[in-house]
């Protein structure tokens, strides 16, 4: 059974071969040191709301790093309402959840998971809020959030493994760093959408099915992406694929901070 996450479906859609020479070859580049600081920053960020959530010490994590410290206040300030949880709501953050369809097995980790409770005179009062954390700012494309195929699975996953229906189901991304205040986006869901993106998912898994079977009984290679999409001048496997611009060809075309992603 195989493991899969938003980020294998977002990088299968985006291009199939950029999935088989990430996930099946497990070819991967080393982050350069600025990439390394942000991502470590954001891993502390996540480690202490989540400890903030188990109810041990934050302080003296505080106290080592101005930074968190920054955004830990600021968040508060914010959204006092998410810290001062409702005793009868039950939350938890690094919240597992899995659906298994067909041979994979689809895995969603929320940072925090609301879930209000029953209510059967007011069936809409019970309500599950995704919170999710992200430590850089409000990004311009924020119109295309709900498009992200962290959104789509991860609310997507909720309704089919637990009781809340689509219109009772909230994401909420916080941008802990954006200016002058951390800026949250609340994406609502409704069956319509979980309609179409259980038949996004099929047909992506049906695909990827059909890929490697035919890669592992006669190494055929993934799909390219059409050159014309643009997608290889910024893809680190430009090299591999023979998608590089003549003009690049002399020299290392690496960038990582040009690839475009949605960081997890
Ligand atoms: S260079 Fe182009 S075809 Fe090759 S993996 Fe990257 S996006 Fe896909």
């Amino acid at each position: 059974m195989l493991r899969i996450s938003q980020r294998h479906l977002k990088i299968l859609e985006t291009c199939p071969r950029q999935f088989e020479q990430t996930f099946c070859d497990r070819l991967t580049l080393p982050m350069s040191p600025t990439q390394q600081s942000k991502t470590q920053l954001g891993s502390d960020f996540h480690l202490l709301m989540h400890q903030r959530e188990l109810g041990l010490p934050i302080e003296p994590i505080l106290a080592k790093s101005p930074q968190l410290n920054t955004w830990m206040q600021a968040m508060l300030q914010v959204a006092p309402e998410l810290f001062a949880p409702n005793p009868q709501a039950w939350r938890q953050s690094e919240h597992v959840r899995t659906l298994e369809i067909g041979n994979y097995l689809f895995t969603a980790i929320y940072d925090l998971l609301i879930l209000q409770p029953d209510c059967p005179k007011d069936r809409l009062r019970q309500r599950a809020e995704i919170i999710d954390w992200k430590t850089y700012p409000l990004p311009k494309y924020k119109k295309d959030l709900d498009l992200e195929w962290q959104t789509r699975l991860y609310l997507y996953l909720l309704a089919e493994t637990s009781d809340y229906v689509p219109k009772q189901i909230t994401f909420t991304y916080w941008f802990i760093q954006s200016a002058p205040q951390p800026k949250s986006v609340n994406i609502n869901y409704t069956l319509k959408q979980h309609r179409q993106t259980q038949l996004d998912v099929l047909a992506l898994l049906a695909n990827l099915t059909t890929w490697l079977d035919a890669n592992r009984a006669h190494q055929e290679p993934f799909p390219q992406v059409a050159a014309s999409t643009g997608l290889c001048e910024h893809c680190h496997f430009a090299v591999r694929c023979d998608r590089q611009h003549l003009d690049d060809r002399s020299a290392a075309s690496i960038d990582l901070s040009q690839i475009p992603a949605f960081p997890i």
